[in-house]
């Protein structure tokens, strides 16, 4: 479903290696696992677009994993967000929707099993004397006093941490690997601490919870994953997590990392972007502004244009910064194939026909969509007052305007070639009312003899509809928003500008909030999910204006 790519990126080539080895059977067996902390952004699409498609690739199966192992920070509500964007991306779990939570009894277990091994220790020093003892890069750590405490009382005093018989911060259970290991992760990383928190799945059943780098790798090998692919920075990790699968004896994941997507003008943290929603920068987590997969929704993103764009990326091993351009590309892309034509006026001035028939009206045809030939035709009703647009017309034109002046002659799209004959304006010299005569000779497919340079949108004026517009544009001013200290001093003011007065033809009036449209020659628009049969509210999805690859 998303565009043919010839060659196979570098995790394509690993998981055919596997396959051609008949690694696994030949099973594919992948997974998207997010913290549910926050709402999805557009890198996490490429993330679900990566292991989901590798899935539907290789006839396997991707598993939905919230990675739910910190109880302070995860909601229900960010768990339901997440199934819905996935869903709307156009990817399906199945019945295979796991929580790292459900896996609580069995980490447990795997921890005493370590423990009885010789391979892991509570640890009774404080936080800092642990970060003291641990060392530096360049400077081996020392070995805790406990270090050496037998399995017996390990495995006692793990059990009382469990229990609630120790206080948060008093104890943690550590891996007994190399404190002088070159990588600090080796280091005796800890494996659980004590927090005495209510967990949104499992309540107060736990008073210790495991480390992410403890969770993670036995998720991956309880659901017996075959291809584990996560982000760079967790390569480093890998050694930590080969020694726990190794000593355990379980399954053995093969873990790919590939490089985080970065944009331009974007910040791509979910706890920079819930920043902005706390502050009130943005309206919500589904702001259209936000590069959130559910601001995207909002802003008339398709689930077709990001699947397109996480194609076009493609994956790379090493960090790099993608134009924003290129999104804003693919949302164009698809857009020109299925959002039907529209005429609307954005700041409406009115043009009175003289010479056609007073309270008389006639119905024109239009195009639906000039890419999509089934989309057909409707029928646009004309009059003796229309809107052009004021942008439209000037006084005193320059040569190269093609557009109305007075005593120059223009194209009312679909209609008749209209001249300026008169117009009238304020004292402030503002436009008010434009005054043209129409040739009934040259209605729209006619055989017209005459051309003219320019083409206007228009709207009828006793049939308008009117909506308020939010016009949208980058949320930051600067490209590269992880070389700046403070993110949010780079906010863009004129993010989001609303217009009250659009005139718009009629047959817009009562559409449904997700509807696409182009306006001809200004942009793409989509029906926000405040919009009401009495007020109909559109955000400007992206101009017309192309400037990737300019
Ligand atoms: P954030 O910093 O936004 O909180 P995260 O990596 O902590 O991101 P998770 O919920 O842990 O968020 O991520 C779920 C999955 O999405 C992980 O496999 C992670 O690697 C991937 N992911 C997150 N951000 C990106 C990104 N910018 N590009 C590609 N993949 C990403
Ligand atoms: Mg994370």
């Amino acid at each position: 479903m998303a565009e043919e790519r010839i060659s196979l990126n570098f995790i394509e080539q690993e998981v055919e290696k596997d396959l051609k080895n008949n690694k696994n059977d030949g099973r594919v067996h992948t997974r998207f696992p997010p913290e549910p902390n926050g709402y999805l952004h557009i890198g996490h699409a490429k993330s679900i677009c990566l292991n989901f498609g590798l899935a539907e690739k290789y006839n396997g199966l991707c598993n939905l994993r919230f990675d739910d192992t910190n109880p302070e920070k995860e909601e229900a509500e960010y768990v339901e967000s997440i199934k819905e964007d996935v869903r709307w991306l156009g990817f399906d779990w199945g019945e295979r929707e796991y929580y790292t939570s459900d896996y609580f009894d069995k980490l447990y277990a795997f921890a005493c099993e370590l423990i009885k091994k010789g391979l892991a220790y509570v640890d009774d020093q404080s936080a800092a004397e642990i970060a003291t003892a641990k060392g530096t890069p360049t400077r081996p750590g020392t070995n805790s006093p406990y270090r050496d405490r037998s399995a017996e009382e390990n495995l006692k005093l793990f059990g009382e941490m469990k229990d609630g018989l120790h206080p948060e911060g008093s104890r943690v259970l550590r891996a007994k690997i190399d404190m002088s290991a070159p990588n600090m992760h080796l280091r005796d990383p800890f494996m659980y601490r004590i927090k005495r928190e209510s967990h949104h799945r499992t309540g107060d059943t736990w008073n210790v919870y495991p480390m992410y780098d403890f969770a993670h790798g036995q998720s991956d090998a309880i659901e017996a994953i075959t291809h584990s692919i996560c982000t760079l920075e967790f390569e480093v990790h890998r050694p930590l997590y080969d020694w726990f699968i190794k000593n355990l004896g379980i399954f053995e994941s093969r873990q790919i990392e590939f490089a985080r997507l970065n944009l331009t003008y974007t910040v791509l943290s979910k706890r920079k972007l819930l920043k902005l929603v706390e502050g009130d920068f943005v309206t919500g987590w589904d702001d259209p502004r936000m590069p959130t997969i559910s601001g995207m929704r909002r802003r008339g993103y398709t689930p077709v244009s990001i699947r397109n764009f996480a194609t076009k990326i493609g994956v790379a091993k090493r960090d790099g910064i993608i134009d924003v351009a290129l999104l804003e590309h693919s949302v164009r892309e698809d857009l020109n194939k299925i959002a039907w034509r529209k005429m609307a006026v954005m700041d409406p001035v009115k043009l009175i026909i003289t010479n056609y028939p007073e309270g008389e009206e006639e119905w024109l045809e239009a195009t639906n969509n000039p890419e999509d030939e089934m989309a057909g035709k409707r029928q646009l009703p004309f009059s003796r007052e229309v809107y052009i647009d004021k942008s439209d017309f000037m006084v005193d034109p320059p040569n190269k305007f093609f557009r109305l002046g007075p005593g120059r002659e223009v194209r009312l799209k679909y209609a008749y070639i209209i001249k300026c004959e008169d117009y009238k304006c304020d004292e402030q010299g503002n436009i008010q009312e434009i005054y043209c005569t129409y040739d009934p000779e040259t209605k729209s497919g006619s055989a017209v003899s005459r051309k003219v340079k320019g083409t206007l949108s228009w709207v009828s004026a006793p049939h308008a509809a009117n909506a308020e517009i939010r016009l949208y544009d980058r949320l930051f001013k600067v490209e590269d928003l992880n070389q700046v200290d403070d993110f949010l001093e780079h906010l863009n003011p004129e993010s989001l500008v609303k217009s009250r007065q659009a005139a718009l033809e009629p047959s817009l009036a009562g559409a449904k909030a997700g509807t696409h449209f182009q306006f001809e020659r200004i942009g793409y628009f989509v029906v926000d999910k405040e919009s009401t049969d009495d007020h109909l509210v559109l955000n400007r999805t992206v101009t017309l204006r192309d400037s990737w690859g300019k």
